[in-house]
C-alpha cells in the first residue's frame, strides 16, 4: 500500500499551487483558508485529469477530507479484507443516523451504492466519492430529506491496489492502470453471494444488508464486449425464484423512468445490459446475463429488495465513464427520493407475501429448477455499429471487426427467465443430520434457523440421488455438483437437534434457493453436503440430507443465535 496522495483543491490560488506542486505535500488547506468558500476536495480521477484511479490509501484520505467538510458523513467498517484492509462504508444523512435503530421512527429510506467489486472496473469508485462530496457541498443537500445514503466506494480493496496498466487491456483507461477482478483470496466476489466464502461478501450481508436493510442497492461495473453508443447499461434483478413484483417493478417501472431521466436531465444514453446473441446477425436478439443469485444484483432481488446492476461502457474513455456513472447514480437518487414511500411499500409487501406463502404453501407456490431466457414483450433498441465479418483461413469462427458505420438495431431482448421445470415450495426444510458448517452459512445469510428440541415424526419429501457429477473444471475453488434423482414421500423420525428452516420468513425465497436439493445455485451445488451425498462404504448413492416438509404444526424448536 502506498500513501502517495493525489489530494488537490480548487477554488483558491493556494490550492492551484498545491496542484502545481503535484500535491502529495500533506498540506491541510482548510486551516490556511478559513474565509473562502468551502474548499472542494478532488478525487484522484479529477486531480489526475482522468489518467489515474485512487489507491486504497487515497480513498481513505478522501473520506477523511469529506468528514472534515461536513458532519453529515460517518464511516463504518463493513468488512476486513483477506489482506487486512478495513473496507469503509460511508453513511450519509441529514442527521446522520448513529445506527439503523435511529431510523425506526424515521421516514427516510436507505439506499446503498457499491463500487469496485471487480477492482479493474473503477468508475463507480470515483463517481460515488464525487457524488458524496457534491451532495455535502450543496447547501440544499439534495436527496437527504428522503434518503440515507450508504456508499461502499472500494468494496474489493485488495484487488484495487494490485494496479497495473496491463489489467483489463481492452478498456479505455485509466492509462495509469486499474486493479484486478479478484479479491485477496483469488475469488470473484460477484460469484460469492450464495456460498459467502469471502470476508467482503460476509461483511456486506451482515453489516449492510442485514444491519441497514437498504431497499435499493446499486452495484457498479464496467462492460466487456459489445459495441454501441450507449455509455451506461443496466439490469434489474433477474432471479425468477424471488418475489415477482420486485422484478416487475424494477424492470417495467423504475428502470424505464431512470433511463428516461438519464437522457433528458443528464444527456446520457442508457441501455438494458446485454450482448448480441450472434455478432454476425444483430437482428437475432440481445441477451442479458444469468438469472443465478450468485450474482449480487440477483441475490438482492431474492431478498425482496430492489437492485440495479450498473455496467458502464468499456470502450468509452475513462472520463466519460466516470461522469456518466455519476449521472446514473444521480438519476437513481432522483428517482428514489421522489418515490421513497412507494419503494418502501413495495418491499414491505414483498416481505409480507413471502411470509404468508410460507405459512400455508399452496400447490401453486413453485420453485424453478431450470430456466430458459425468453424475449420480453417489448424489443430493445441498440445504437450499434455495423460489424465486418472476416473469414478465417482454414475455417473456424470468423474474426469480427467493428466499423465506424452506425446502425440502430431493434431486436428481441432475452431477459425473461421462465421455468422449464419446477417443484413445490415447502413450509420448511429440515436438515438431518444437523451440520454445523451448513448452519453457519445459513446464519451468515441472516436466515432464521431453528433446532428441534424434541424428536418429531413427520411426513417429508426426500430426494434420492441417482447421479452426481462434480464439474471437471474447478470454479471459484469448487467442483460444483450437478445432481439427478427422484423424490419420495415418507414418514420419517427426526432427532432432536435437527435443523429447521421455515420459508415463512422474509428471506424465505433465499432459504429455498439455498436448500432445494436440485436448486441450480444452492448448497448442494456448492459442495456443502459432499460428505453425506455419497456413502463411503458400499454401493449406490445417498439421499440429500435436506427434507421438505409441507406442514410444520406442533414442532418444538429453539432458534439458533447468529454467530
Ligand atoms: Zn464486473
Amino acid at each position: 500500500m502506498t500513501a502517495k496522495r493525489h489530494r488537490a483543491w480548487i477554488a483558491t490560488p493556494l490550492a492551484l499551487l498545491a496542484i502545481g506542486l503535484g500535491a502529495g505535500t500533506g498540506l491541510c488547506l482548510f486551516a490556511a483558508d478559513q474565509t473562502a468558500a468551502p474548499a472542494k476536495p478532488l478525487t484522484v480521477a479529477e486531480a489526475s485529469d482522468f489518467k489515474a484511479t485512487s489507491t486504497y490509501a487515497e480513498v481513505m484520505t478522501f473520506i477523511r477530507d469529506l468528514q472534515r467538510l461536513s458532519p453529515l458523513v460517518r464511516v463504518e467498517t463493513m468488512a476486513v479484507s483477506a489482506e487486512g484492509r478495513e473496507i469503509p462504508l460511508l453513511v450519509v444523512g441529514k442527521q446522520v443516523p448513529s445506527g439503523p435503530a435511529a431510523l425506526r421512527n424515521d421516514r427516510r429510506v436507505v439506499v446503498y451504492f457499491q463500487a469496485n467489486i471487480h477492482a479493474g472496473e473503477v468508475e463507480g469508485k470515483e463517481a460515488s466519492l464525487m457524488l458524496v462530496r457534491d451532495i455535502l457541498l450543496d447547501p440544499k443537500l439534495p436527496y437527504l430529506d428522503k434518503v440515507v445514503l450508504l456508499i461502499s466506494p472500494i468494496f474489493n480493496a485488495d484487488g484495487n491496489d494490485k494496479m497495473s496498466p496491463e489489467n483489463r487491456r481492452g478498456q479505455v483507461g485509466p492509462e495509469k492502470g486499474s486493479g484486478v477482478r479478484t479479491n485477496g483470496q483469488n475469488l470473484d466476489l460477484n460469484r460469492d453471494a450464495m456460498k459467502l466464502e469471502s470476508p467482503e461478501m460476509q461483511g456486506l450481508v451482515r453489516n449492510v444488508l442485514d444491519r441497514w436493510d437498504p431497499l435499493l442497492t446499486v452495484d457498479c461495473h464496467t462492460t466487456n464486449g459489445s459495441y454501441h453508443e450507449e455509455t451506461v447499461t443496466y439490469s434489474w434483478p433477474l432471479c425468477p425464484n424471488g418475489d415477482p413484483e420486485i422484478i416487475r417493478f424494477a424492470r417495467d417501472k423504475m428502470l424505464p423512468a431512470i433511463d428516461a431521466a438519464l437522457e433528458k436531465k443528464y444527456g446520457v444514453l442508457g441501455l438494458p445490459y446485454g450482448d448480441p446473441l450472434d455478432f454476425r446477425d444483430m437482428s437475432k436478439g440481445w441477451a442479458t446475463f444469468s438469472h443465478q443469485p450468485r450474482f449480487m444484483t440477483n441475490y438482492i432481488g431474492l431478498r425482496n429488495r430492489l437492485s440495479i446492476l450498473d455496467e458502464n461502457y468499456n470502450y468509452a474513455d475513462y472520463k466519460t465513464r466516470v461522469l456518466h456513472c455519476y449521472a446514473l447514480l444521480r438519476a437513481i437518487l432522483d428517482y428514489a427520493s421522489a418515490n421513497a414511500e412507494e419503494l418502501a411499500r413495495l418491499v414491505a409487501e414483498a416481505d409480507r407475501r413471502t411470509v404468508e406463502s410460507g405459512l400455508a404453501p399452496k400447490e401453486t407456490d413453485l420453485f424453478g429448477l431450470e430456466f430458459e431466457a425468453k424475449p420480453l414483450p417489448q424489443p430493445v433498441t441498440v445504437r450499434g455499429y455495423e460489424v465486418e465479418v472476416i473469414p478465417r483461413e482454414g475455417g473456424g469462427f470468423p474474426q469480427l471487426k467493428r466499423t465506424d458505420r452506425k446502425k440502430t438495431y431493434t431486436m428481441p431482448y432475452f431477459a425473461d427467465f421462465q421455468p422449464k421445470r419446477t417443484v413445490r415450495r415447502p413450509a420448511a426444510y429440515l436438515i438431518a443430520p444437523a451440520d454445523e458448517d451448513v448452519l453457519g452459512v445459513l446464519l451468515r445469510h441472516g436466515l432464521v434457523v431453528e433446532r428441534l428440541v424434541e424428536p418429531a415424526e413427520l411426513e417429508a419429501e426426500v430426494f434420492r440421488l441417482k447421479e452426481i457429477k462434480g464439474a471437471e473444471r474447478l470454479f471459484q475453488g469448487h467442483r460444483t455438483n450437478q445432481v439427478k434423482g427422484e423424490y419420495a414421500v415418507e414418514k420419517r423420525a427426526f432427532a432432536a437437534g435437527t435443523l429447521v428452516v421455515r420459508t415463512a420468513q422474509p428471506l424465505g425465497h433465499l432459504a429455498a434457493y439455498l436448500l432445494e436439493p436440485e436448486s441450480d445455485d444452492g448448497l448442494v451445488v456448492w459442495n456443502a453436503f459432499d460428505r453425506v451425498l455419497v456413502p463411503q462404504w458400499g454401493r449406490g448413492l445417498g439421499a440429500c440430507p435436506v427434507f421438505k416438509v409441507f406442514g410444520v404444526e406442533g414442532l418444538v424448536t429453539e432458534t439458533s443465535a447468529r454467530r
